[in-house]
């Protein structure tokens, strides 16, 4: 087990050169509109238009399927979601592109000539709760010992007859360590920032045996300074989508599918997708007749949705180290407002977002627009003083409440496996098949997970209408 890699993501160093480079190629080749010789007529409906469903669209198109995407949100892309409302494109869900050696995202914005630029999670300016700022020496003390306590931590998981959280692992390792309470600060902020915001909870809900069972691309992350969505745009031109379409009912045999949506329209199909967020599987807003097997139902029981949420800030101008990509805060009060994103150095606005993980992310939703910039410049203002201008415009995301994925990405809490995943993912029957993020075993809570997975279930499905 390992928690992180060089470039602060926790996932695991390790490829799949052979299944990347023929996604990639699938990708490439495969335009909707292409006159490739049909292999079969079958009718597949896609529920769900974000990365997953649109990338195993394409693919079963380029392998002769007739196919159809339901979306219940008047728009296209998911948890991908640019604003342009600030004027610059800000991502209020995926931002980065983790880890880019071999992503298949890469070879998308290369082929689509996307811009995308790298952020550095080393250049960071770092502050204590009297805003004066950590020194590189500080810093580094610090990282080696956490470094040292994650080390212990994955021994003592070794060693485990059965599984604890990640938090109850790390206060068995602190209560030997003993760190000075400043220096505990310090290391707190550090697994905020390397594992809360990665998973989307609290180390408290995070299992200790299963928190490092992904995979990562090597490289550092890059976003798109233009918007994420333009991926969306570049792979779902020429696919039919359509929009506002809310499944409410999937009815499965093993000779077709029907499916039902909120505005008492039917369709029917040789077969269906479900890219459904895990929140929604969870929601039981859909319903299944007859009603999915009980190890799916286990499994989407078993494995949770975690909360990241963004607070964005337009100022009249910029009043931060305008060359850092993060600025950090080390808060006496935990949980706060830990870290932020310096956009103006990647959209030319004066814009600051704030990135925040697990159940002080849900917490914040509950507050009004008032008070939740209060509480963000609160923690600017001891950061920078009290002469800093008020932000002109303000956006905030509640992911935990969206209606279409409760939630922004999966993680496996305590007493859930990776296993889960894999049942999450399994056909079932002959005529249903799953993907998305949640499905993934290798890359989950990513875009290119939730790629791949699309590409891994256009598979099965031509597999199983080919013989
Ligand atoms: C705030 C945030 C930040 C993130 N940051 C990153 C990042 O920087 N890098 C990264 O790699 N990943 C990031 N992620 C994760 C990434 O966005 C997701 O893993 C990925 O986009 C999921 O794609 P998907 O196709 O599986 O699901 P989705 O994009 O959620 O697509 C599912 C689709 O199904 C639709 N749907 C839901 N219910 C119904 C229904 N009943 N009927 C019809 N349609 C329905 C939804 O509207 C949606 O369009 C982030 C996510 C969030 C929320």
């Amino acid at each position: 087990m390992e928690f992180f890699n060089n470039n602060g993501s926790q996932r695991r160093q390790f490829l799949q050169l052979a299944l990347l480079a023929a996604a990639t190629a699938i990708l490439h080749s495969c335009s909707p509109n292409n006159s490739m010789a049909k292999l079969t007529e079958k009718n597949i409906l896609i529920i769900g238009a974000g990365i997953a469903g649109i990338a195993a669209a394409r693919k079963l198109i380029k392998n002769g399927f007739a196919v159809k995407i339901l979306e219940g949100r008047n728009r296209i892309g998911g948890r991908i979601n640019t604003n342009r409302s600030l004027g610059l494109a800000v991502d209020l869900g995926a931002a980065w592109i983790h880890g880019i050696t071999d992503n298949p995202l890469t070879s998308l914005a290369t082929e689509f000539k996307i811009n995308i630029k790298e952020t550095d999670y080393e250049n960071i300016q770092v502050y204590n709760s009297t805003g004066k700022s950590l020194s590189e020496t500080i810093l580094d003390d610090a990282y080696e010992l956490y470094d040292n306590i994650i080390e212990e931590v994955e021994n003592l998981a070794d060693k485990l007859d059965e599984d604890i959280s990640v938090g109850e692992g790390w206060r068995r390792v602190i209560r030997q360590q003993k760190p000075s309470p400043k220096m505990e600060k310090i290391l707190k902020w550090y697994m905020n920032y390397e594992i809360e915001l990665d998973n989307g909870t609290d180390l408290d809900n995070l299992s200790l045996w299963y928190v490092d069972d992904d995979e990562a691309f090597d490289g550092e992350d890059y976003i798109f300074p233009d918007g994420y969505d333009q991926i969306i745009q570049g792979l779902a031109a020429g696919l039919e989508i359509e929009l506002s379409q809310k499944v409410t009912e999937v009815i499965w045999s093993e000779s077709g599918v029907e499916v039902k949506t909120a505005t008492g329209e039917q369709y029917t199909a040789d077969g269906a997708l479900l890219t459904l967020p895990l929140g929604v599987l969870k929601s039981n807003q859909v319903k299944f007749s007859p009603n999915l097997p009980l190890g799916k139902r286990h499994a989407i029981e078993n494995l949770s949705m975690g909360v990241y949420n963004k607070v964005v800030l337009k100022f009249p101008e910029i009043f931060w180290p305008e060359n850092r990509d993060f600025l950090g805060y080390v808060s006496d009060k935990q949980p706060d407002f830990g870290l932020f994103l310096n956009l103006s150095r990647h959209g030319g606005e004066p814009v600051l977002v704030a990135l925040t993980a697990g159940s002080f992310a849900k917490s914040l939703e509950s507050l009004s627009d008032e008070e939740l910039q209060a509480k963000v410049m609160e923690v600017l203002r001891r950061l920078y003083g009290t002469n800093i201008p008020e932000p002109v415009q303000m956006l905030r995301t509640s992911w935990s409440q969206d209606p279409f994925s409760f939630g922004s990405y999966s993680y496996i809490p305590v007493g859930a496996t990776t296993e889960d995943r894999e049942t999450l993912a399994a056909p079932v029957g002959k005529r249903l098949f799953f993907a998305g993020e949640a499905t993934s075993t290798q890359y989950p809570a990513t875009v290119h997970g939730a790629l791949l997975s699309g590409l891994r279930a256009a598979k099965e499905i031509k597999r199983r209408f080919k013989s």
